[in-house]
């Protein structure tokens, strides 16, 4: 991830070491470079102009001041806009002033919605919570069954409805609570009742999404966000998806509405344009970076360090 990026970035930078004053072709051409590497990097096409104009204005102003060379202040400048577009600061959990907090998931099939959920709850049972997580997902068979495997993995409580006609039993040494397999909304309502008669702290709804946007979906979320009024939407999107990422967090921005991004398969090879474009066109910051298929594989989201690993 950033890697090409990164290295372009490093490779204008080069270019400007040893240069005592940058003239007017020196800047265009460093701005040229980091257009050039931000797109390739699959950045959004108005987050590039924005982040170059903002990059351009201040370094043509910035005086050659005495402790920083040319090269040093242009890398400042583009560090402090990438923290910029990267959503600023860091971004915590909001946590209810009356448990259970809600947490509902949101995002395409396929996103690494169900992975985060099991992450998620281990961390925060790490940190002396008591989770559960809440299979809202009934859109496909097996969603509820790997939310259970899930929260096995992560030893935290599920809250399942029930299959089929297995019929009024407990979904298994994982699963504290089923319920007829109704609709999602209800089962939602369900979870979060349970919650709070077992006393989990946080709750942890998934939902189910499809492989493109769709109405229903959509529908089907915003139902879900109005009966549990949750305190945190977490909007989930695979970082591999490139371009579609802005597009697709804009709609879900739209249709459900979110509170904060998590970035998932930040482990792959995605070149960082998502990462890079959904905080600033959503206007929603991303919290939380998830790396992998494991447990652990779950980062929180720093801007300045994102910044600083795309810059180092
Ligand atoms: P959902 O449909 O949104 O619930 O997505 P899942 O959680 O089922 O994830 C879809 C696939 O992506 C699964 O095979 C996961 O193991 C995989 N996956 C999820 N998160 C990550 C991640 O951060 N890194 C990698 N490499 N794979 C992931």
């Amino acid at each position: 991830m950033f890697t090409s990026l990164s290295d372009r970035l490093t490779g204008t930078f080069a270019n400007l070491r040893g240069k005592g004053r940058l003239s007017e072709s020196d800047v265009n051409k460093t701005i040229r470079d980091i257009r050039m590497a931000l797109i390739d990097a699959d950045v959004a096409l108005p987050v590039v102009k924005e982040f170059t104009s903002a990059v351009r204005e201040r370094a043509t102003g910035a005086e050659v001041s005495g402790a920083l060379n040319p090269a040093q202040q242009v890398i400042k400048i583009v560090n402090e806009e990438l923290v910029g577009i990267l959503g600023g600061n860091t971004r915590e959990l909001t946590l209810a002033k009356r448990p259970p907090t809600v947490i509902m998931l949101a995002g395409l099939q396929g996103s690494g919605k169900t992975t985060f959920a099991g992450k998620l709850g281990a961390r925060l049972k790490e940190q002396g919570h008591t989770p559960i997580l809440v299979a809202a997902d009934l859109q496909r068979p097996n969603a509820v069954t790997q939310l259970e495997v899930v929260a096995e993995r992560a030893g935290v409580s599920v809250f399942a409805p029930e299959r089929g006609n297995i019929g009024g039993h407990d979904a298994g040494a994982a699963g504290e609570g089923t319920r007829s397999f109704g609709d999602p909304v209800s089962v939602a309502r369900e979870g979060i009742a349970h919650a709070q008669s077992r006393q989990h702290d946080v709750v942890i709804v998934d939902t189910a999404g499809r492989l493109a946007v769709d109405a229903d979906l959509m529908q089907q979320a915003a139902d879900i966000r109005t009966a549990i009024s949750p305190d945190e939407v977490l909007f989930v999107i695979d970082a591999m998806i490139g371009q579609a990422a802005v597009e697709t967090a804009q709609a879900f921005q739209q249709g459900v509405g979110f509170t904060g991004v998590v970035l998932s398969k930040l482990d792959g090879d995605a070149r960082g344009g998502a990462a890079l474009s959904v905080a600033r066109t959503t206007g929603r910051p991303i919290m939380f970076a998830s790396t992998g298929e494991g447990v652990r594989d779950l980062e929180v989201f720093h801007p300045d360090r994102m910044a600083s690993r795309i810059l180092d």
